[in-house]
């Protein structure tokens, strides 16, 4: 069966040839039992581990079944293994975190056996060996005897024609030694069996040939008993696991160890949450820094926002509103949209509020605190739940008065308005914090007025000449006529002002007015009581005072300028078209934006790929490091697994499997958990704002990145295993 020819064995260590044993020669045939003795270092496991093809030899050349073998691979020789060879070892090379049932059924498993076909044979065996009690005990809990009888259990299930044992006995009491040699005797019917011993009583009434071994040289080889012909050799049959058994194996495996499980799953969670929370960083500032554009004209920069004026530069009449309200895809029009754009404080002694005015009839939801307003004085304040004044100061603000101080830089005692809030409408928006204050149309009509006024060129025709005066309201006025300042009398020849004709002209960007009147009276500091009713004449001078109604003339028009409001930003564009038609000029608010942030944008997006691919790879390396410490505990498994026919792709699967399902458990609960910061049943105020800024195409991609991840890891774990020989990998890992 086997036949070594001046075989020689040796260790090259750092440049330092050592002998393993040297010119063997010795032939072996099935049915006999070998004892080899020598003292320790003499080459008997040297011997044993190439016999068994766990080791490769140097020089001469070993015959199996007639067949030379000194050109074999590894390869070559993981196949010689799976037909002929069953180790038994000094330390068992048990699986301890396996059943004893586990450990003999791995042999079988991994070399293609169907589970269910299995099971009779396996227990079976494990009733020879005497374990029936102990077939569901995991490994770790049982005495020294009883391990090496799983292991031979686990030498004989595959039932190999040669079973090679490195001091079997050596670790336990004599009994127990006894007891395992007569296993091995039973055994042995039919088969080579081959023993390393220091212990030659033990295997003496046993042993058909003794080979004694001593500096690397066997010195001695007796046959004690003439075994004559050898009987037929039936090779082991195996297939590759099948791929079912793969995966329970790696399911097995990711959940056998807890302490193992949890680190993995700590690994991964790290790695995916850490990925996945720089990316989300990157993302909300390049999300920023789109928004950061600005405009000088226009503050609310949404982008369901149109500004709109009529191509014929009239103003927009009711019929007009009505008929953009038709329209698809309108959510609201705001007619002045200077409100909009203008943030005023309302304030009053101790307190102050900054926001947009808006018309009531555009108010949306409930209110959270007061009530709805019944007079053009009464208005509603929406604030941020989380400004304090809803929390510390609720009672100073409800049916408290308000002054509005005008609008549009038109800040004057006239235009001052007294506001009572009496209701508040909270919502929530963390780093917004801008009020919005619901005022009546009229108060809204009025601030137009006010805002035309401040926004208007006025020019005082007198005497044909252009002078620049103030204009103001008084009813003491006759409509027609104007009251002037007794100072401008000196422009005129002989100071005769009185029914002097004087031309009040007023244009802005949208309409031009002229008023046409004649001057009735002029005031000085004596009559202004009589004629006008007021009393300071030093803050009144130089003034032009006209009936209220010709003032109107001049200020009081409707909206010239509107926003519109689309509910649906993806068809803003039909809704532009729809308006064209209708005679009106559109433009998106976002057309007006100036973005200053195009070039950090481009900076930001490369920024963001770089440091993502730099961070996985360093991920990747550091994951890598703590997970090949994490696994080095299951390096003899591995290692096992080769010894007991498992390839490299085998090996490698079986790792994958395991990776993958703890990388893909642990994203679960990564996700599980972003779901509950997401509900606010976890409160983390980054967490929950970045991850705002991923969507489903990210979270796959991570997923991808994850499993790829774990991928390249088994890969490498692998290739590191498989670098060696067998024997030199589990040397290395023991
Ligand atoms: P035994 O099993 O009889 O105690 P070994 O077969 O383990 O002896 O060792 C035989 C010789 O080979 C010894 O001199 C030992 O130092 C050497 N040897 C064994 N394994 C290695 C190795 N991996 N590297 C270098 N020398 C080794
Ligand atoms: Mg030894």
């Amino acid at each position: 069966m086997l036949k070594l020819e001046n075989v020689s064995k040796f260790y090259y260590n750092k440049g330092i040839i050592a002998s393993g044993f040297t010119k063997v020669n010795v032939e072996l045939k099935i049915g006999e039992f070998v004892a080899i003795i020598g003292e320790s270092g003499s080459g008997k496991s040297t011997l044993l581990n190439v016999i068994s093809g766990l080791d490769s030899y140097e020089e001469g050349e070993m015959y199996v079944n007639g067949k030379e073998t000194s050109h074999y691979q590894e390869k070559d020789f993981e196949e010689y293994r799976r037909k002929y060879i069953a180790n038994i070892f000094q330390e068992f090379n048990l699986i301890n975190s396996y059943t004893v049932y586990q450990n003999v059924e791995l042999v079988l498993l991994l070399n293609g056996y169907k589970k269910h076909k299995i099971k009779k044979k396996i227990l079976d065996i494990i009733d020879k060996v005497g374990l029936t009690k102990f077939k569901n005990t995991k490994v770790s809990k049982l005495s020294g005897g009883q391990k090496q009888r799983v292991a031979i259990a686990r030498a004989m299930v595959k039932d190999t024609p040669i079973i090679v044992a490195d001091e079997p006995t050596g670790n336990l009491d004599s009994e127990s030694a006894k007891e395992i040699i007569e296993l091995l005797k039973k055994v042995a019917k039919d088969k080579l069996v081959v023993v390393v011993t220091h212990n030659i009583e033990q295997i003496e009434d046993v042993a058909t040939r003794i080979i004694k071994m001593h500096d690397g040289r066997i010195v001695q080889n007796i046959e004690k008993k003439k075994i004559k012909e050898e009987p037929e050799i039936t090779e082991s049959k195996y297939h590759n696991i099948t791929l079912f058994n793969k995966y329970r194996l790696g399911v097995r495996n990711t959940f056998n160890i807890a302490s193992k499980f949890l680190l993995l799953f700590a690994v991964f969670f790290f790695l995916s949450a850490s990925i996945l929370t720089e990316y989300a960083s990157f993302q909300m500032s390049e999300a920023n820094t789109a928004d950061e554009g600005y405009s000088i004209a226009f503050r609310d920069l949404s982008e369901n926002r149109i500004i709109i004026n009529k191509k014929d530069r009239t103003y927009f009449t009711n019929e007009d509103y009505e008929k953009i309200k038709q329209l698809p895809n309108i959510d609201y029009i705001v007619e002045d949209d200077i409100f909009i754009d203008e943030q005023v404080p309302i304030y009053k002694d101790d307190m102050s509020l900054y926001g947009n005015l808006l018309d009531i009839n555009n108010f949306r939801g409930d209110i959270n605190y007061g009530r709805m307003p019944e007079n053009d004085s009464e208005i509603i304040v929406r604030i941020n739940e989380e400004h304090f004044y809803i929390t510390n100061r609720l009672e100073e603000l409800l049916n408290k008065t308000f002054s509005l101080q005008g609008i549009g830089g038109n800040y004057n005692n006239e235009s001052t308005k007294d506001l009572i809030v009496v209701g508040v409408q909270t919502y929530k928006n963390a780093g917004h914090y801008d009020c919005e204050f619901y005022v009546s149309k009229n108060l809204l009509n009025e601030l137009r007025n006010d805002v035309n006024k401040s926004y208007s060129n006025i020019k005082v025709l007198l005497n044909n000449k252009y002078v620049q005066y103030t204009v103001e309201p008084n009813d003491n006025v006759p409509e027609g006529k104007a009251i002037v300042d007794d100072e401008f009398k000196y422009q005129f020849r002989y100071n005769r002002i009185r029914n002097q004709p004087i031309e009040i002209s007023l244009n802005n960007i949208y309409y031009e007015e002229v008023l046409n009147l004649s001057i009735s009276n002029t005031y000085t500091k004596s009559n202004l009581k009589r004629l006008l009713g007021l009393n300071e004449y030093d803050s009144n001078r130089n003034k032009i005072f006209v009936n209220t109604e010709d003032y109107n003339k001049l200020f009081n028009k409707p909206s010239y300028q509107s926003s519109v409001y689309v509910k649906d930003v993806e068809t803003i564009d039909e809704t532009m078209n729809d308006l064209q038609n209708l005679g009106i000029n559109p433009k998106k608010v976002t057309d007006f934006k100036v973005n200053q942030g195009e070039a950090s944008l481009r900076i930001i997006k490369i920024i963001k790929v770089i440091v993502t691919i730099i961070l996985i790879i360093v991920l990747f390396f550091i994951s890598y490091l703590i997970i090949k410490i994490i696994l080095k505990s299951r390096n003899v498994y591995y290692a096992t697994l080769r010894m007991l026919g498992a390839t490299y792709k085998n090996v490698r699967r079986i790792l994958d499997i395991e990776l993958f399902i703890n990388s893909t458990l642990s994203y679960i609960v990564l996700l599980l958990f972003i779901h509950l910061v997401k509900t606010n049943v976890i409160h983390l105020e980054y967490i929950a704002q970045i991850t705002e800024y991923i969507g489903l195409i990210e979270y796959v991609l991570m997923y991808l990145v994850l499993i790829l991840i774990s991928k390249l890891i088994s890969r490498k774990f692998a290739k590191k295993l498989f670098k060696n020989t067998t024997i030199n990998t589990y040397n290395e890992e023991v």
